[in-house]
């Protein structure tokens, strides 16, 4: 059976809050998908019912064709991360990690291992307390491996981190994935940086899955370009005569296209702009967000 996860069908209410409604989903082995949505879309809760954390209200989900909420045993094989992970806070991450190997009844040989997979090595002494929030969460990640699971979900695992170690954690999954050949699920609300690690996106908002595909599928040609100019409102002019929906933001002016050609002409006009003497003093091609995605 290729299908390590199977989610179908899911309903979750919490009271009169509707968090999931008919979700189905699933998860191959060696995937990496990436639940995509804005807060409050459903995302924390598909992981905690998708782990049998959680009652579900209708719907199936099995983890390794086992029911996690009636079989924890369902579990066994899944290492979980969350967004602030916690660990004991004075304890050196080493001496931690050698517990948790002798929970798992694991070889210590594998510690080092992953303590350099995951790019501790030389803050293995360090106290949980002592660690920057990206090294906390590398940290997270070890323990998690530690129990050589075969999947991973990381519950938002970047939204506690500024942007280069956020793309420096999902290069770690990435890396993650490819050598240990783990199957990766991992949420978050930003989309154009996840993009680039997964094999599979989910596009979720209020409790629904509204997209599934391939990163180029979601994205297709959908662009946005980002353009500095001295005066924004002729530039907005001319772009709107020539059909571009155009919106002005901070002195920006940002425009979407669909495809290659719209983005061709759009390229065009401006040049034609510069040459009658407009000022612009930048264009560059930006990932589209989720909203973006939403309306194309
Ligand atoms: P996300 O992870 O995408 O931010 P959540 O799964 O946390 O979304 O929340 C989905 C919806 O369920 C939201 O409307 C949220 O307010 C609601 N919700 C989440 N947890 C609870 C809870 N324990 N009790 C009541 N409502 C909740």
């Amino acid at each position: 059976m290729d299908d390590l996860i199977v989610i179908e069908n899911v309903t979750k209410r919490y009271g009169k809050t509707t968090a999931l409604s008919n979700v189905s989903l699933k998860v191959k082995k060696g995937e990496i998908v990436a639940i995509v949505g804005p807060n409050g879309a459903g995302k924390s809760t598909l992981i905690k019912v998708s782990l049998g954390l959680l009652r579900r209200d209708g719907g199936k989900v099995l983890i390794f064709n086992k029911d996690p909420f009636y079989d924890p045993s369902a579990r066994e094989k899944i290492g979980v991360i969350f967004e602030r992970p916690s660990l004991p806070i004075s304890m050196p991450i080493i001496e931690f990690l050698t517990h948790v190997s002798k929970i798992y009844n694991k070889s210590p040989s594998n510690i080092k291992e992953v303590i350099d997979l995951v790019g501790l090595a030389g803050n293995e002494n360090k106290a949980f307390s002592q660690l920057s929030a990206g090294q906390r969460q590398r940290a997270a990640i070890a323990h998690a491996l530690i129990a050589e699971p075969e999947i991973i979900i990381a519950d938002e695992p970047t939204s506690n981190l500024d942007p280069v170690e956020r793309n420096k954690i999902l290069d770690l999954f990435l890396k993650i994935n490819k050598e240990k050949d783990l199957t990766i699920i991992i949420s978050s609300h930003v989309l154009p940086e996840i993009l680039r690690v997964s094999s599979k996106i989910t596009i979720m908002k209020s409790g629904k899955i509204l997209k599934v595909g391939e990163p180029d599928d979601i994205v297709k040609n959908i662009s946005i370009a980002r353009i500095r100019c001295k005066d924004p409102s002729i530039i907005k002019e001319i772009l709107e005569k020539n059909g571009f929906y155009v919106n002005v933001e901070g002195g920006n002016i940002y425009v979407k296209t669909e495809d290659n050609e719209k983005t061709s002409i759009l390229l065009n006009l401006i040049s034609d702009q510069v040459k009658k003497g407009q000022q612009v003093y930048g264009i560059e091609l930006i990932e589209p967000g989720i909203e973006e995605i939403l309306e194309g």
